[in-house]
């Protein structure tokens, strides 16, 4: 067994009822991971046989709000279901302190109420949280995550990490256009989950704000010449914009196909892909 992930969450900023917000399940060597805690993770976890109280380590890739907006729910519920306290370590890019810190904020009225009431929760919510820089950023029992840093300016500065356990290694990105980070990251890896854009499709709507989106995400273009340039052996397009029609990933996996011969997944909330 290599690695497991699970799109939890493959929609964009704009809510939609089949698509949850970005987020990712990483599972490898006994470890349960989470990759960023946009809308709705906690329910699409217990869709994937997973609670927050079994997860090790949550890694945020930056801190737009599509990726982060439920980390609270992430917090609170692993809080409300631990029968002792449990640390969750939480990794992301700098400033994650500061956001942190204002969610916990944000929870105080919360965390005094279910202490007076139940009487053996007598512990706060237990997490630390790591500000990283490019490198190696965890290594326990087999599985080894580097972090590089993407370009998404100008959200500044971001992370994408690779995963690697008994030989296999998958690479979440997160929101970012081609840069050398992304491509160390990809070299040679079994999976590459990009979060992707049509620009012939956004280009077309009249709406400056969205035109904007083009500027710093990685079409699917760019996505899967990334793949060819490093030898990827699967593509995952995640997070796509404009959300596309449920008839759409034949269209979309065909325009990836003619710049990439490898195997192409077109995301959709709940898929599995294990490398
Ligand atoms: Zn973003
Ligand atoms: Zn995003």
């Amino acid at each position: 067994m290599g690695i497991e992930i699970v799109l939890l969450g493959t929609g964009n900023p704009l809510p939609d009822r089949d698509r949850a917000g970005a987020a990712t399940l990483v599972r490898a060597g006994g470890k349960t991971m989470l990759v960023d805690a946009g809308r709705a993770v906690c329910m699409r976890m217990v869709a994937a046989g997973a609670l927050p109280v079994m997860l090790d380590t949550v890694f945020i890739t930056h801190l737009h709000s599509d990726h982060i907006c439920d980390l609270n729910d992430v917090v609170t519920t692993q809080w409300v279901m631990t029968q002792v306290p449990k640390l969750l370590p939480i990794y992301g890019p700098p400033r994650l302190g500061e956001v942190v810190a204002g969610m916990r904020a944000m929870l105080q009225p919360d965390v005094e109420y279910r202490i007076a009431h139940h009487e053996d929760l007598t512990w706060e919510p237990q997490y630390s949280v790591a500000e990283l820089e490019p490198g190696v950023v965890f290594d326990d029992g087999g599985v080894r995550v580097i972090a590089a840093r993407t370009d998404h300016r100008p959200v500044e500065p971001t992370l994408g990490y690779r995963f690697e356990h008994e030989g296999s290694s998958v690479v979440l990105a997160g929101d970012t256009v081609p840069c050398a980070g992304l491509d160390e990251l990809c070299r040679d890896a079994d999976v590459y989950v990009q979060t992707v854009l049509r620009d012939d499709l956004v280009r077309q709507v009249p709406l400056q704000r969205f035109v904007d989106t083009i500027d710093y995400h990685s079409t699917v273009v760019q996505a899967a010449e990334t793949a060819a340039r490093n030898n990827v052996k699967t593509l995952v397009l995640t997070h796509q914009v404009p959300t596309p029609p449920a008839d759409a990933a034949a269209e979309w996996v065909a325009i990836a196909g003619e710049h990439f011969d490898g195997e192409i997944v077109f995301g959709e909330d709940l898929v599995t892909v294990t490398a």
